[in-house]
């Protein structure tokens, strides 16, 4: 098996006991994380390794996206600035009835470089023609927790779903490394209960999650206690059975107290997605008092329509300063902690804990190298502070997933960027409205 050491970097391991090793060390065994140190290893079984010189550089565990739609990144600039039914209904859905699925395939390559190219070695993601994903993904090496988009309201509910049974079944029977398959409901007010109830049974049988949209908007709260008695969609899915799987829900915005104690007890997965929450005008999740009333709140990009960057470093900044406006708290999701949302709290909310999120021995070699002796990272001071507050995607040096080296100086190993860029454009020129 290759082995790798990473030498000299400024090793933020985000463990158990957040250590911070500067010079730090890292050793890497076939896919493993082999060993994290203060010192190199006298062991004469590195002396063979491939050696990167890393002392430019802070090391971190790949970063996680917890909620976007890859796909989507073709529609990237062109519905800006509207309200969030007006976008979908007069921009987004007219696209994605032209949409094919080679168009959804560029889409999520487009996605995946960019996120690798920013530090992101994990996404969760939600959209049509998954399987196209999924060959995305093989293809550029990234790791995803990947469901096709279920919507009970539209024409052909029961086909959306057979299809979703046969991809999370092959897949599950694939027991792949890097790519998981769970059940994407778009969201309550899209799919209604008797629906959701047919995806929990299916999502049961087939050992796998729930990925859904969840109280993003005051609207749909609103509609939802009037449809409902007087019930919020949280307290609707909790009957219907929804949180009896592991359930990741993006947004999570407008709670009310009850609401926050079944997300807690019952482990939902709450993704925070400052830029698009901020860019549609949804709301502010309330992260400091989930965070302390027990929620695991990672953080997302949602999608390139309503971001418009697929980039988690950029979503720390935004979480952190939005939640001390929001709060009139300067002291709140200091950086530290917004790190913890962006890597351990992400591999939490994809059940990958024991996996990913820190960089330990024992745990996959998701490792991101970022360049730290630039103009507006200088001079090197607080590593944790630069990372949410001052670097950025391009500052990302390298990447590796699962031991392979993606990009080594700021290049892609084996990816033909230009093609995919080309290609966007054809796609975009075809199916704008
Ligand atoms: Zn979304």
């Amino acid at each position: 098996m290759a082995k790798t050491i990473i030498t000299g970097a400024t090793v933020v391991t985000m463990n158990d006991r957040r250590e911070v090793f500067c010079p730090g060390y890292i050793g890497v065994d076939g896919s493993k994380i082999d060993f994290v140190s203060n010192g190199r290893p006298d062991d004469v079984k590195w002396n063979e390794a491939l050696e990167i010189d890393a002392s430019s550089c802070i090391a971190i565990p790949g970063l996680i996206n917890g909620h976007t739609h890859s796909g989507m990144t073709m529609m990237r600039g062109v519905a800006d600035d509207m309200p969030l039914m007006k976008w979908l209904e007069t921009k987004i859905w007219p696209m994605e009835a032209k949409l094919t699925p080679e168009d959804s395939y560029w889409g999520s390559k487009l996605a995946a470089l960019e996120m690798i190219r920013g530090g992101i070695t994990c996404f969760n993601d939600m959209y049509w023609h998954s399987h196209q994903a999924a060959k995305a993904c093989e293809e550029t090496g990234i790791r995803a927790v990947l469901s096709g988009v279920l919507i009970g309201t539209q024409a052909n509910p029961e086909n959306q779903l057979q299809q979703a049974v046969d991809i999370v079944s092959e897949w599950s029977g694939k027991n792949h490394d890097r790519i998981k398959f769970y059940f994407g409901p778009h969201a309550l007010y899209t799919c209604p209960p008797k629906y959701l109830e047919k995806v929990v049974s299916h999502a049961e049988e087939l050992s796998t999650g729930i990925h859904i949209h969840l109280s993003e908007t005051e609207g749909e709260v609103e509609k939802c206690k009037l449809e409902y008695n007087g019930k919020s969609p949280v307290e609707v899915m909790e009957e219907i059975g929804v949180f009896s799987r592991p359930t990741i829900a993006a947004h999570c915005i407008h709670l009310s107290d009850r609401d926050i104690e079944i997300l807690a007890s019952r482990n939902v997965a709450a993704v925070h997605n400052p830029s698009s929450n901020m860019k549609l005008a949804a709301g502010v999740m309330d992260v400091d008092y989930l965070l302390r009333m027990g929620v695991n709140v990672s953080l997302g990009t949602d999608s390139a329509a309503s971001n418009n960057n697929l980039s988690i470093l950029t979503e720390m900044r935004m979480a952190s300063l939005l939640q001390k406006i929001h709060k009139g708290d300067p002291t709140v999701l200091p950086a530290g902690r917004v790190l913890e949302l962006a890597t351990r709290n992400g591999a939490t909310a994809l059940g990958m804990e024991d996996r990913l999120g820190q960089l330990e021995a024992g745990f996959d070699a998701d490792i991101v190298l970022i360049r730290n002796n630039q103009l507006h990272s200088s001079p090197p001071t607080d590593p944790i502070s630069h990372l949410v507050y001052s670097l950025r995607p391009d500052d990302v040096d390298t990447v590796m997933i699962a031991g392979e080296i993606i990009l080594r100086n700021s290049r892609f190993i084996n990816a033909d960027v230009e093609e995919v860029i080309a290609k966007s454009k054809e796609v975009i020129d075809r199916i704008i409205v």
